[in-house]
């Protein structure tokens, strides 16, 4: 009888991701049989923003966006950057004295309490049951977005391949197969072009570095694949959280380098951070 420790590392890989398939379709099951809410289980009729998610569970989400989608800054957002403001300006103290490349960033909610809690599971627990919902959030972003914007292409924060495999799904990728753009932009949706940036290394968890860190880990960190695609464009860059902003920052410098006009934000959840003057 073999053991664990007996067999080549690929095989171990391979037996690993084996089981870790096994959760997930485990937990896809549990989630159609029991039904309800995938936050708490309560059955809901009155869901508003997600099929999947109860009343209570959505009133509780941190979200910036009102159900009315001409109400576009009801929490009154730096535009740029989506930082909380206390004055009436339109841009944060940080946006001002150092603007980013990127012109405005649209974000769901805060990255707190049970929106957290769910992408934390969703991206390393593997609870792919909760994509859906959380396809319907950012599906209700790109509504807000959609609203006002116009975008020529539609992009990802690019996964390293190597992370790809080792978490055997790509966070980003299985939100957007549950989106139809047509659905949002009618007959003239934007181009969307998850392959046309690639990551090129990867950097440590980035919650808690300083600001002038995190630029220094992302630089040269991407790069363009399909630099036609950008030319003179209007580019919407999509990821599921926004921290200090540099790997977005990092992107859009890359885009406009390779000829895009515009880039903005759109992002599932923003961190906390005590608002800007
Ligand atoms: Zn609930
Ligand atoms: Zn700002």
């Amino acid at each position: 009888m073999r053991f664990y420790h007996d067999l080549p590392p690929s095989k171990l890989r391979n037996a690993l991701s084996r089981v870790q398939h096994w959760h997930i379709r485990f937990n896809n099951r549990l989630a159609k049989w029991v039904g309800g809410c995938v936050l708490c289980g309560r059955t809901t009729a009155e869901a508003t923003l997600s099929s999947r998610l109860c009343a209570v569970c959505t009133e509780q989400l941190p979200h910036h966006l009102s159900s009315n989608l001409s109400d576009t800054n009801e929490f009154h957002r730096c535009v740029q950057c989506a930082h909380l403001l206390t004055t009436a300006e339109t841009h944060c103290l940080a946006c001002v004295t150092e603007p980013p490349a990127f012109t405005e960033t649209l974000a769901f909610a805060d990255y707190a309490e049970q929106l957290q809690h769910a992408l934390l599971q969703y991206k390393f627990h593997n609870a792919l049951h909760l994509a859906p919902m959380l396809a319907d959030l950012l599906h209700h972003a790109l509504l807000h977005y959609a609203h006002t914007h116009q975008p020529d292409v539609i992009v990802l924060v690019p996964q390293l391949d190597a992370r790809t495999s080792e978490r055997g799904f790509n966070p980003l990728r299985l939100l957007m197969q549950h989106i139809a753009l047509s659905s949002i932009w009618g007959k003239t949706p934007p181009i969307y072009a998850p392959d046309a940036l690639i990551r090129l290394h990867h950097e440590r968890l980035q919650i808690h570095v300083k600001p002038d860190m995190r630029r220094k880990q992302v630089k040269n960190a991407f790069a363009v694949l399909d630099k036609a695609l950008f030319e003179n464009a209007h580019v919407l860059l999509i990821d599921d959280i926004i921290t200090t902003g540099a790997t977005l920052n990092e992107i859009a410098h890359v885009l406009k380098k390779s000829g895009a006009r515009r880039v903005d934000n759109l992002v599932i959840a923003r961190t906390r951070k005590t608002p800007l003057k």
